[in-house]
């Protein structure tokens, strides 16, 4: 190592690893990898050798100090250095090798399950063994049950360690040894890295490969405290690189669809009264605010890349279908896609009220369909006769060819990453690129906003339409099932309309689809006057249309679902929300499916069942419940309750695929680093480039899942 940057070259440099290999590497090439190992490696998203540098301890354990027995702590881990006193052989229960050892005056058992011979006979008396476990105190003394250790014939030659060790997360037949020493190999040949050496502007000290090694490999001297809790400036260095290579990639990417001419839309003037008259209600002021914004962005050259946020029922629809309306009326058409094939099928339903008056023709893509009717409907999106297309993402099939496509509207889009936003951009004609809408109902404070839809300008409907009364909200006790019978019984004799929604642990279609299926059964016996329905993903989608109009059309009183129906559904007669097993579901989930009633003028009522006992987040989420119907509110509570990868599901948080950084507690970095951002991309375009490589790798597969 010499004359490079850095004050001292990283420790440990001599872990053998082949001269030749590069960061870019496959990890099999590494000393004692192998093809073997690789694919074992590939299950932690470890594939070249740079995955290893960032793959990055979750937790330390000290093992710096030796212990003495007579002060441990029951549950604790401990480092002990014992003398053997005997091992035997037992058969009490289950065979086990239990090794009695001893510091002087206290002793020790330690039991093992799965040995053999050699290792029995290794625990030679009057050896010594150094030992790393948690202890637990059972009835003959301190225990410890298969803990990592090692034997020495002196106790001179057992040590402590000097360092904290570090604890990484594992896969099948991968030890913590092994990546440790994988890690060094990868430490070793970044140290040669020359991009690695490179100095970069704005972020604080230490340089990268100084921080990875302090991370990896903590100096003995480390505050350990700092460490533990993440905020040791090694951390907080990687935290604002990876956090500054994720701006920077929203931005390229941003920039990458921006780039491309996008149709030019020009609302005409008399679209929007056409549309009023055809709602049959006046659109709110934040409605309005936000039509005009989109179709400002429409009017440009350039490719809108516009999110629309707004709380359940707070009538997206409606932005949405202002701006098909514009498209068609300029000659273009527009894609509507929805999660779900039963909000396909809904706003199918609702733009066509709306919008076929006004001559617009809409065409739904639905799968089942028989081939000679998929054909028809294939063709009048090839040829210009379909204005909207309504589906799921099949609509992106590569057998459904527009014709001239210039708006893709994206409803709920919890599954649409910056990497699908970026493959719309070959979607529109003669190398256009089309104007993207994205609605959410899912409330996220703005500094996670910030981060997570970074290449997105963002309007917010921050108004409900009027004459809605707040849902009134209990919560009880499963035990009281049969009072929440009573008041439907009452309700429906009212007229009134009713979900009820069975909510199943194992997210498996076929038994959340059976037990749904054996609730609507046991209520169409208890409520022999009521008419029951039931809805589930299981279920043909010709059936679920031909339940969820009769549901629209009153003919159904009470309709049991599985929480298909969480998003989007709108029918606003009914006023009663039960929810089974309320306890299963997460703040997001439960307002989603609360926002489902609520819509009509009616007072409505949410009832929230659960299963005793309550853990105390759950009792504190459906405390929460009972008392706000303020979306933005319950997004707040939810970041307090749980962490940040829980609240937007791992899938989302995969979206992002942050290491280090955590888009919640590290929010408050975000303004400076997009300035950084921006000044990079202007004077130091390489290095963005070769840092977006570092974090993120092959940006064209950045937040595809
Ligand atoms: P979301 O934002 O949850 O997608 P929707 O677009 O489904 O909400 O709208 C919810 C309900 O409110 C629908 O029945 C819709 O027709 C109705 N709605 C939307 N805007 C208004 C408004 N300005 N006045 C009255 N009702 C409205
Ligand atoms: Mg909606």
């Amino acid at each position: 190592m010499t004359g490079g940057t850095r004050k001292a070259p990283p420790r440990g440099t001599r872990s053998g690893v082949p001269a030749s290999l590069s960061l870019d590497a496959e990890v099999q090439f590494l000393k004692g990898a192998g093809p073997h190992l690789a694919s074992r490696l590939r299950a932690l998203d470890i594939t070249q050798v740079r995955h290893l540098l960032f793959h990055l301890p979750f937790r330390y354990e000290d093992r710096r100090h030796f212990a003495a027995l007579h002060g441990l702590v029951d549950g604790a881990e401990a480092l002990l250095r014992v003398r053997v006193d005997r091992a035997e052989v037992r058969y009490t229960g289950r065979r086990q090798l239990i090794v009695t050892a001893h510091d002087g005056d206290d002793w020790l058992r330690i039991r093992f399950f799965h040995f053999g011979d050699a290792q029995t006979r290794s625990f030679a008396s009057g050896r010594w063994l150094r030992a790393y476990g948690v202890v637990r105190f059972g009835q003959g003394g301190a225990e410890m049950i298969h803990p990592e250790y090692t034997l020495a014939d002196s106790a001179d030659e057992l040590r402590a360690e000097a360092q904290l060790t570090p604890i990484y997360s594992l896969t099948t037949g991968v030890t913590q040894a092994r990546l440790r020493g994988l890690i060094a190999q990868a430490l070793d040949i970044a140290s040669r890295d020359a991009a690695f050496a490179e100095s970069l502007p704005d972020l604080p000290q230490p340089a990268t490969l100084d921080a990875l090694c302090a991370i990896h490999r903590p100096a003995s001297d480390v505050d350990a405290a700092q460490l533990l809790a993440g905020t040791h400036p090694a951390q907080l260095r990687l935290i604002d690189e990876e956090l500054l290579a994720h701006q920077l990639v929203m931005r390229v990417l941003r920039r990458q669809v921006r780039s491309r001419p996008a149709p030019v839309i020009r609302s005409r003037i008399d679209g929007m009264p056409a549309l009023q008259a055809q709602l049959g209600f006046v659109p709110t002021g934040a409605q309005t605010r936000v039509i005009a914004e989109v179709a400002a962005d429409l009017s440009q050259t350039r490719p809108m890349l516009r999110l629309v946020q707004g709380d359940v029922g707070s009538g997206k629809t409606v932005v949405a279908a202002a701006a098909m309306l514009a498209a068609k009326q300029a000659g273009w058409q527009s894609v509507l896609m929805a999660p779900t094939e039963l909000l396909a099928e809904q706003h199918a339903r609702n733009l066509a009220q709306w919008l076929s008056p006004l001559g617009v023709h809409i065409a739904l893509l639905k799968s089942g369909l028989k081939k000679s009717a998929r054909d028809a409907t294939l063709s009048a999106i090839a040829g210009g006769e379909a204005n909207v297309i309504i589906g799921t993402h099949a609509v992106f099939q590569a057998s459904v060819q527009f014709s001239r496509l210039a708006l893709v509207v994206v409803d709920e889009q919890h599954r649409f990453g910056v990497g699908q936003r970026l493959s719309l951009r070959d979607k529109g004609p003669d190398g256009l690129s089309p104007h993207q809408l994205v609605m959410t109902a899912t409330p996220i404070p703005r500094t996670l906003a910030q981060t997570i839809y970074a290449d997105l300008d963002v309007s917010v409907i921050d108004e409900l339409p009027p004459g809605r009364t707040p849902v009134l909200t209990v919560v009880l006790g499963n035990t009281r099932r049969h009072e929440v019978m009573e008041r439907l019984r009452a309700a429906c004799r009212q007229s009134r309309q009713a979900y009820w929604v069975c909510t199943l642990i194992e997210v498996s279609d076929e038994v959340e689809a059976q037990a749904a299926e054996a609730v609507a059964q046991q209520l169409t016996e208890e409520l022999p006057d009521v008419s029951v329905g039931l809805v589930h993903g299981r279920m043909k989608s010709a059936d679920k249309d031909a339940q969820m109009n009769a549901f629209k059309a009153g003919e159904i009183q009470l309709l049991v679902a599985t929480t298909v129906i969480e998003v989007g559904v709108d029918v606003p007669n009914a006023s009663i929300m039960v929810i089974e097993n309320a306890e299963r579901l997460g703040l997001a989930q439960l307002h989603q499916l609360r926002g489902r009633v609520g819509r009509g003028s009616r007072e409505s009522q949410c009832v929230l069942m659960y299963q005793p006992p309550l853990s105390d987040t759950a009792r504190a989420r459906l405390q929460t419940m009972r008392s706000t119907t303020d979306g933005f509110e319950i997004a707040q509570r939810d970041l307090e309750l749980r962490g940040p990868g829980e609240i937007l599901g791992r899938r989302q948080t995969g979206l992002i695929g942050l290491k280090v950084a955590d888009p919640v507690r590290d929010a408050e970095r975000i303004p400076a680093l997009q300035v950084w951002a921006d000044r990079w991309l202007e004077q130091h375009p390489p290095l963005a480039s070769r840092l977006i490589e570092r974090w993120v790798g092959d940006i064209k597969r950045y937040g595809q899942v």
